[in-house]
Parts: structure tokens; C-alpha cells; sequence
């Protein structure tokens, strides 16, 4: 355990999150971070619509988990790690996970109602009893988190490939999660490098014909928009594929996504709070039918969600959006 971080960065594992950030990384600068208390948390507030990789670790995998954020206690120096869990898994996993943490400073936390409180800063000022918004990076947790002290926050899947790294049974695999428009849906544990189409191949998910589907990768919500000649590539962020015919209703597939990001921003910052208010009211209006112009109006609405947002919710909430506007319409 001595080279544990060294270990970590040999395996080049990456947030499981959707960051993509080196772990290693994090776990280094809390362990360098010279501070009477530190502390660790482990995310597992999973909350992006149709996406249910988490959930499948914690029915399956749950010691490895607490193993992992028990690993990630003695290595960066921690006083307390947190499991901050969503209303669904506090009631399901509570008393499993006390049954695991035996003598280590582990408390668990029930995650507030929202989308927005799994975003890592907003979970710290859930813990901390204020309101819940993200703050502004910098400075990042791992030098000023939970109470103003280094804070490692990874997820769920990150600390069960930590707690295999640890045991050098890391097999660079990672777990997809398959939804949507087919008869095989699940969570699959396959490479990390694989291809967006070797992954449905391989499950059994992909279409017979591929050209009547299309795919958003990378969460229900937050998710872009792919055509078929577009998966011969591995997924960047969230592991996520929910596939869709193109007989949906594209239009209500939009407003579906605009009530979602209208109702879950936090209200903090301009672009966003009047960004997704605007889209829902021009998806409105147009019914069904969007013309250049609306097009137009739409494109520097994302220029400036992506450009001006506070946090990464209004930076990358609009990916759909656009995404679908350029390929489906
Ligand atoms: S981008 Fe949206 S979610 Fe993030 S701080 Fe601004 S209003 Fe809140």
C-alpha cells in the first residue's frame, strides 16, 4: 500500500464520474495537503435520468466499494469519509454498508432532492447544511473542500476499480449502461477503450438496422446526440448509451429535456437560469417545426450556456440540444 498512488497512476484509471480526470491526481494532492482534517466522500448520488451503472455496483459489488473508500482513508490521511447516498440507495444500502464499516470513521449521508446536489461542490454545501449550489472552481476540493479542508470526492465505480487496482485485479474494464429502444438493456462490464459499436455488438444491443436508430451517449440528461457513423469511437464521459428509433417524437424528447434542466439549475447564475427558460419557451412556440432563425436564436443560447455558465451542469447541458438540432432536424 506504501506506492498506493504511484499504483494508481501506473493504472491510468480515470474518474468514472464522466470527468475523466487521472485519480490519481486528486488522491495526491489530498494526501500532499498538509491539514489537521481531511476528508473523503464517496459520491453515490447517481442521478441522471436513465442511467443505472451505480446502482448495479452497489447490488453487486458493495464490500469492494467500502473497501475502495477504506483504502482511499488510510492513503490520503482522512478523519471521516462520507458515502453520500440518493434517497433511493440511503434506504436500500444503509444498514448493508453499516454492516461494513466496522472500526473506520465512515458515515453515511442522505443526499438532498435534485439533480444538481450529485454535482461534487454541491455536495459539499449539502453536507454542510447550506444551500445547494455548486461553488466556483477554483479552489477545487482536494485543496479547499468539506469545511475549507482537502476533500477526495470519486464515485461509486471509481472506488471498485480502486479497491481492484489495490488488489492488482485491475482489468481496465469499465460498466456501461445500456437503455432505451432494445431487448437487451442492462450494465455491462467490458474494456474502456472499446467502441461505442463494439459495445452494443457485444451486448446484443445493436439495432438491425442501425440507421433507423439514434444513440445519446453519455447520460439521459446531459447526453449528445450520435448517428450511426458516429460510434466507431469510445465513450468519453458517462458511460451511458440509450438508443432511440427515429420515429420518436423528437419535439417532446426536447421539451422533456428542457423541463428538466428549466427545473433542476440551482436559479445562481444568468445564462443558465434564463438560458433553458428561453429554449423551453422557443421549443414552445415553434410547434414542431424549427425554422433558421430559431436555429440561429437556439446556437447563440448554447454559445453562451457554454461560454458564461458558473458550473459544468450549464456548460454541457446543452450538448443535447444542439446535438439533436444538427442531426435529427
Ligand atoms: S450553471 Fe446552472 S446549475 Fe450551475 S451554477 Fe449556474 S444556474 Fe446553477
Amino acid at each position: 500500500m506504501e506506492n498506493f498512488i504511484e499504483q494508481l497512476k501506473q493504472s491510468g484509471l480515470l474518474g468514472r464520474s464522466g470527468s475523466n480526470f487521472p485519480v490519481w491526481k486528486k488522491w495526491e494532492a489530498v494526501k500532499g495537503a498538509v491539514s489537521v482534517k481531511k476528508f473523503v466522500i464517496c459520491n453515490a448520488s447517481e442521478g441522471e435520468p436513465d442511467v443505472f451503472k451505480d446502482a448495479f455496483i452497489l447490488e453487486n459489488y458493495l464490500p469492494e466499494v467500502i473497501n475502495g473508500v477504506k483504502i482511499a482513508i488510510g492513503e490520503v490521511g482522512a478523519s471521516t469519509a462520507y458515502i453520500y447516498l440518493n434517497k433511493n440507495f440511503y434506504q436500500k444500502f444503509k444498514q448493508k454498508i453499516i454492516n461494513l464499516i466496522d472500526n473506520s470513521p465512515i458515515e453515511l449521508f442522505e443526499k438532498p432532492n435534485g439533480y444538481l446536489a450529485g454535482e461534487e461542490t454541491a455536495i459539499l454545501n449539502a453536507i454542510e447544511g447550506k444551500r445547494i449550489e455548486p461553488r466556483i472552481k477554483p479552489p477545487f476540493p482536494t485543496e479547499k473542500g468539506l469545511w475549507s479542508q482537502p476533500t477526495l470526492i470519486n464515485n461509486v465505480e471509481t472506488f471498485y476499480w480502486i479497491n481492484k487496482i489495490a488488489k492488482g485485479e485491475y482489468n481496465h474494464n469499465r460498466f456501461y449502461c445500456i437503455s432505451g429502444e432494445t431487448t437487451n438493456k442492462g450494465v455491462f462490464e467490458l474494456p474502456e477503450n472499446y467502441t461505442i459499436e463494439q459495445i452494443l455488438k457485444e451486448t446484443k444491443n445493436y439495432p438491425t438496422k442501425p440507421l433507423d436508430y439514434f444513440y445519446q451517449i453519455g447520460g439521459g440528461g446531459a447526453g449528445e446526440i450520435m448517428l450511426d457513423n458516429e460510434l466507431n469511437q469510445p465513450i468519453k464521459g458517462l458511460a451511458s448509451i440509450a438508443i432511440f428509433s427515429k420515429k420518436t417524437d423528437l419535439m417532446a424528447l426536447l421539451m422533456k429535456w428542457a423541463d428538466f434542466f428549466g427545473n433542476e439549475n440551482c436559479d445562481q447564475c444568468v445564462p443558465c437560469r434564463e438560458g433553458f427558460y428561453r429554449i423551453k419557451e422557443i421549443l414552445q412556440q415553434v410547434q414542431g417545426k424549427i425554422c433558421e432563425n430559431d436555429k440561429q436564436t437556439l446556437q447563440e443560447i448554447f454559445d453562451v450556456l457554454e461560454k458564461t455558465s458558473l458550473c459544468p451542469f450549464g456548460r454541457t447541458a446543452y450538448k443535447p440540444f444542439k446535438s439533436a438540432l444538427e442531426k435529427l432536424f
